[in-house]
């Protein structure tokens, strides 16, 4: 036998963590397996700070590995728009204390969200959904998986249920990411009851968001929140929606149009009072505070299911849509937290 065919390169092992509960249960699955891992938190400047605070004290309420923070950097990206600002803003005749005004917010505030939508100078949507890109999936991939696969293979666990959403439910149980890592869904098939159950053998209470009345945790708000968890921020935590209105003020002063609004696309057509209006984020949080719902905002949120994140790192927690728990968990076996060989063999290595 060869050195060559002797020599084994071992798996790395990556958790990748949310703050919710589902990433959570998977961290301690992957402490349970006794094998040495790695997990890591993608801060995007929009969490809430009892996720900060959750994330940050995972190792030391489990006995498992630090959760790395990593966090976008749009330095550059903000010095080139504001570039772009002073040269060519003129010239199309847009008034001088415009200009400046733009151009002067173009520095780095300190929160990826934020600094990432000055740079675009719009929020995201549904339809250009770029903060799961920007702010979770790259900083991720290019700051932990690549320098990671450089030493040999990575193995990135996901806290993905199929019981989620349909489109989780039709998520392979392992498949090759575009980075080179593969992804592997250990708890594809556990109902929720499994999940808190994983918490309680290991006396780690979850995220205290979910006692505060959030069904999801992740940005607060996220571009995707529906009514109801919307009036809970506003109930609950009332300095989030104060935060995003000033977002929206520094937004929309960083672009032509002179508006920008959180939810992007409150606009409907059918409405004689108002036509095609922007609504500020004041403006959706009192229509989340009707019973009924309003027919303007109605059209914006049923076109957004159960969350609507699609991030394929679950980098950000989904809510279940309306399809149902039983149909989805149908859809996928419940599956043995046992490594699967059949991926370790793909990697054509061993574990470690
Ligand atoms: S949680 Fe929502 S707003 Fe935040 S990155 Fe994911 S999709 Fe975007």
């Amino acid at each position: 036998m060869t050195a060559h065919a002797t020599h084994r390169v071992p798996i790395q092992h990556l958790v990748n963590v949310s703050g919710g509960k589902d990433s959570t249960a998977v961290y301690l699955l992957a402490l349970e397996s006794g094998r040495p891992f790695r997990a890591v938190f993608a801060d995007t400047g929009n969490e809430h700070p009892l996720t900060y605070e959750f994330v940050s004290r995972l190792a030391e309420r489990t006995g498992g590995p630090s959760v790395e923070i990593v966090k976008a950097d749009f330095s550059q990206q903000l010095a080139r728009h504001r570039a772009y600002i002073l040269r060519s803003w003129p010239e199309q005749g847009i008034p001088d204390a415009i200009v400046k005004e733009a151009a002067s917010l173009h520095e780095p505030t300190g929160s990826p969200f934020l600094d990432l939508c000055i740079a675009k100078g719009r929020f995201p949507s549904r339809m250009a959904q770029f903060c799961t890109e920007q702010l979770k999936t790259l900083p991720i991939v290019l700051e932990v998986v690549l320098p990671m696969l450089r030493a040999g293979p990575v193995l990135q666990w996901l806290g993905i249920r199929a019981e989620e959403s349909a489109h989780r439910a039709r998520q392979p149980r392992w498949n090759r990411h575009d980075s080179g890592s593969v992804l592997w869904r250990p708890i594809l098939g556990w109902s929720v009851e499994e999940v808190w159950s994983m918490h309680r053998r290991h006396g780690l209470g979850a995220n205290p968001l979910y006692a505060l009345g959030m069904g999801r945790v992740g940005c607060m708000p996220c571009i995707h929140c529906g009514k109801r968890e919307l009036r809970t921020i506003a109930q609950r935590f009332p300095e989030h929606i104060e935060r995003i209105e000033r977002w929206e003020a520094i937004v929309a002063a960083t672009n032509k149009r002179g508006v920008s609004t959180f939810f992007a696309a409150l606009k409907d057509p059918m409405d004689a009072d108002r036509p095609g209006t922007y609504a500020g984020i004041r403006t959706v949080v009192e229509w989340s505070r009707t019973s009924r719902g309003g027919r303007q905002y109605a059209l914006f949120f049923e076109h957004q299911p159960g969350g609507g994140c699609t991030s394929d790192l679950a980098l950000c927690e989904r809510v279940r849509d309306g399809e149902g728990p039983q149909a989805a968990r149908a859809a996928v076996p419940t599956l043995s937290p046992a490594l699967p060989t059949e991926r370790d063999s793909m990697l054509r290595s061993t574990p470690p």
